[in-house]
């Protein structure tokens, strides 16, 4: 993309920048600013933050309420060590995830990956604190959990993994039925579905400590999509086999799928959540996990041995609470915002689809996604990097995943925003 005048764009020297190959990568764009759905860059160009920044900006950047309320705790206690202490925005977000969510206990950790992290170690010692050879998990095919090795080990082995593999701990592996269109123009779902139950009841024949998931949608392998209802038929498999159920809603959490939580629109409950990214409102890293009070009381035991072993140092940052009760504030007091997203969406998706490049259209509350027609799909596929070319032009910023376009916008973004960034991927579409 044509880099602005005036402007001597370089690499700087001293940083390391992520999933990023220096040697083909084009040089990261400074950001100056951010103003609700709009980065703006050091040259002035102001670009419409389509993916929420990897899909953690909430309800847009620099959100006055809460920036004011990272300010105010920062001036107020900026963090104290997580064992031998509490504090209040801790107990405070904590009592609202759970009256949230319907679980009950709530871990606190750094990001996406050691929520999973957390979820993991729990459930499987869980078994072990009660005495149980339980020792199998159960992930799917497509599935991406973080980049920490325990993520790393339950996700699917991809170009991500790959120098890692004699490092991963074995993770049995089901399908995952994902929808290859807008409602009901895929007829072998069905099929697949089933497929998929009786592959996993297959797996759950042997004694499983717990099966991880992505309620409705995997992110980072595609935007691959399934339906409530085979979530709920999963469940009860995993019920039957007596296995726990983890929910990573890391991406989906907070007003992504449409609901508050992907679990409540499948209409699920499982025994563990993962929270991140949306958490803060994208202001701050910090994760979650949060669990039932029967997985809590796992650990409850005078022998330490049956102790969760696990913190981090910045276990509850007080900053990151704050964010995190004033992001829920404004998710609360305007759910319209987040239950709305998927209806704004669906008439720019539903024309987009008719065009030759457009294959497997796909909504899930704030998140749109399609395939283009390419020959070889996968995440090196270089057609979505040149649509990003394209779209950039037009001041939208999008991040393909290989082949799978995608836009997971700010809640925040307004109605002439949105329409521009589909109006300039059916431009760059007709460029390809
Ligand atoms: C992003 C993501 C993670 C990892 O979160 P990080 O904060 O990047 O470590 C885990 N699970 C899912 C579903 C994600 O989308």
């Amino acid at each position: 993309m044509a880099q602005p005048a005036g402007d001597s764009p370089s690499w700087h020297p001293h940083l390391w920048h992520p999933t990023t190959q220096v040697a083909t990568a084009r040089i990261p764009e400074r950001v100056v600013r951010g103003e609700g759905a709009e980065l703006i860059t050091a040259s002035g160009e102001r670009l419409i933050d389509a993916i929420s920044s990897w899909w953690v900006t909430l309800h847009g950047h620099a959100e006055p309420t809460i920036a004011r309320a990272i300010a105010a705790q920062a001036s107020t206690l900026e963090q104290v060590i997580f064992a031998n202490f509490s504090h209040p925005p801790a107990e405070a977000l904590a009592t609202r995830l759970c009256r949230r969510s319907g679980l009950d206990r709530v871990f606190f950790s750094d990001n996406g990956s050691t929520a999973v992290e957390v979820a993991l170690k729990a459930a499987w010692q869980w078994w072990r604190n009660r005495g149980s050879e339980r020792r199998q998990l159960i992930a799917f095919e497509g599935a991406y959990h973080g980049d920490t090795f325990g993520a790393m080990a339950v996700g699917e082995r991809s170009l991500f993994s790959e120098p890692f593999e004699p490092l991963l701990f074995a993770v049995a592996r089901a399908p995952w039925p994902s929808t290859a269109g807008l409602e009901s123009n895929d007829p072998g779902l069905e099929e697949r579905e089933r497929q998929a139950l009786s592959a996993l009841e297959r797996l759950l024949e042997v004694p499983t400590a717990a099966v991880i998931l992505e309620p409705l949608v995997q992110g980072a392998s595609g935007m691959r999509m399934v339906r409530e209802v085979f979530l709920q038929q999963l469940e009860r498999r995993v019920r039957q086999a007596g296995a726990l159920l983890i929910a990573d809603e890391v991406l989906t959490g907070f007003g992504r799928s449409g609901r508050l939580f992907a679990c409540h629109r499948a209409a699920i409950r499982p025994d563990l959540i993962a929270l991140s990214k949306g958490l803060t409102g994208g202001f701050l890293p910090m994760g979650v996990t949060l669990a039932s009070e029967a997985v809590f009381q796992g650990f409850v035991a005078p022998d330490p041995s049956r102790t969760l072993f696990h913190g981090h140092s910045f276990t509850a940052n007080p900053l990151g609470c704050a964010a995190a009760l004033a992001s829920l504030d404004l998710l609360e007091q305007a759910p319209e915002r987040h239950e709305g997203m998927e209806a704004r969406h669906r008439p720019h998706l539903e024309r987009l689809a008719r065009h030759r490049l457009v294959r497997a259209p796909r909504l899930l509350g704030s998140i749109a996604a399609f395939d283009l027609a390419v020959e070889h799909p996968g995440y090196l596929n270089p057609a979505g990097r040149r649509l990003q070319d394209l779209v950039w032009q037009r001041g939208v910023f999008l991040r393909p995943l290989g082949q799978v376009v995608y836009l997971l916008p700010p809640l925040s973004i307004d109605d002439d925003q949105l329409a521009r960034c589909y109006e300039a991927i059916g431009w760059a579409l007709d460029q390809l």
